[in-house]
């Protein structure tokens, strides 16, 4: 996505209100609304203007519809959601860049905010100077701004393009500097919108590196991305967004779990799926087997199509017997047994193997 050469980095004046309160939260939305004015036709933004009897040309679209929720100091809070649920216009009304339409916003501390798109670098000018240009707008003098500059140079590690108008950067040197600087400035509250996803791998793995300092400092990270895995690993809660409503708001992994559902359009009739399945076409005498067999997860999460069906799978030994438990360098397979409803051509058989916490250790496919 083009949009994402334009990473941003601002810092908002709205978050510099102590904690007085000391009850330990960072971030209180509450009701929050974003409505956008849409016009069918371009003239009739002219036209509603003029209107005598202030007559509606426009209909209401809702970015965010009465979203509240609360963050606690320290807390690793990530937001998911389809594209256009609503992510980076709430991550941009806590940081300060976008008003709310209704609502109220508490932001207690220091926002340092890296987002997807809008003003922040400067163009014309080289990353140098935009450090010092940006550490301005955020009010730290050119002193301050010379005792950070080392640091943020290391952690950018962009050599001599530090030197180079920023229009010359590719999207994933802007969004070094840009996660450099913004987590370079001492911030209580980070924000990230989708910029990581734009690095390297080795940049990457430095940033989650950050992110467990600034866990282990007691800072409060606010983050979206499509990683669902990162999103498994370090957040403390998510909330899952569609179409501009709060429909969880939960621990990281059972937030990714509705949210996966939901991609794939099974959150709402996911249970209805399964029932309208022909369950003559299973040999239910052979399932029963399997089933004695293997060790099915009783807490299975459900999602996809429903075309085809694993009805069941398990981990058996060297020998055959179904287990619980593997050593380190034992040999075991991995049986699925498959339900096709329709035909499907090279079909692709995978399976993941996560730990208690869904993430992935290892897995593999046909
Ligand atoms: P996400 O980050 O989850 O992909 P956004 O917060 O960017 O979603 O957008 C939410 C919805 O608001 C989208 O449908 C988007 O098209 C709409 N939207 C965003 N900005 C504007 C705007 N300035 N005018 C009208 N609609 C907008
Ligand atoms: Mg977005």
């Amino acid at each position: 996505m083009a949009m994402k050469t334009q990473s941003e980095i601002m810092n908002s004046e709205l978050g510099r209100q102590s904690d007085s309160s000391g009850d330990g939260i960072a971030v209180r939305v509450q009701n929050l609304t974003k409505t956008y004015k849409l016009y069918d036709r371009s003239i009739d933004r002219l036209k509603e203007s003029l209107h005598p009897l202030r007559r509606k040309y426009h209909h209401d679209f809702y970015a965010l519809k009465n979203v509240s929720f609360e963050i606690r100091k320290g807390e690793t809070f990530g937001i998911i959601g389809k594209n256009g649920s609503g992510k980076s216009t709430l991550l941009k009304i806590i940081a300060g860049v976008l008003t709310p339409s209704e609502g109220h916003l508490e932001v207690r501390g220091k926002v340092s905010a890296l987002l997807e798109l809008g003003i922040g670098f400067n163009p014309d000018l080289t990353g140098r100077e935009n450090i010092y240009f940006s550490g301005t707008i955020m009010g730290f003098s050119r002193e301050e701004m010379d005792a950070k500059v080392d640091d943020i140079l290391a952690f950018a590690d962009i050599g001599d393009f530090i030197n180079q108008p920023v229009k010359t950067y590719s999207s994933g040197m802007f969004v070094r500097l840009a996660f450099a600087l913004a987590t370079n400035v001492d911030p209580d509250i980070l924000i990230i919108d989708e910029a990581l996803s734009v690095g390297d791998i080795f940049f990457q793995t430095k940033c989650y590196k950050k992110f467990d300092q600034f866990q282990k400092m007691g800072k409060t990270i606010l983050f979206v991305t499509h990683g669902l895995d990162n999103v498994i690993r370090y957040c403390h809660r998510a909330i899952l967004l569609e179409n501009g409503v709060k429909l969880i708001d939960s621990d990281a992994k059972s937030a990714v779990d509705v949210y996966k559902k939901l991609v794939v359009n099974c959150y709402e009739n996911g249970d209805e799926n399964e029932k309208n399945g022909d369950q003559n076409v299973i040999d239910n005498r052979e399932a029963d087997l399997v089933r004695q067999k293997c060790l099915v997860n009783p807490d299975a999460t459900i999602y996809g199509d429903g075309r085809v069906e694993i009805v069941d799978y398990g981990v058996f030994d060297k020998n055959g017997v179904p287990v619980r438990l593997l050593f380190n360098n034992e040999p075991c397979s991995v049986w699925m047994k498959v339900m096709f409803k329709e035909e499907i051509e090279n079909p692709i058989f995978a399976f993941t193997m996560k730990d208690l916490k869904g993430m992935d250790i290892t897995g593999t496919n046909s």
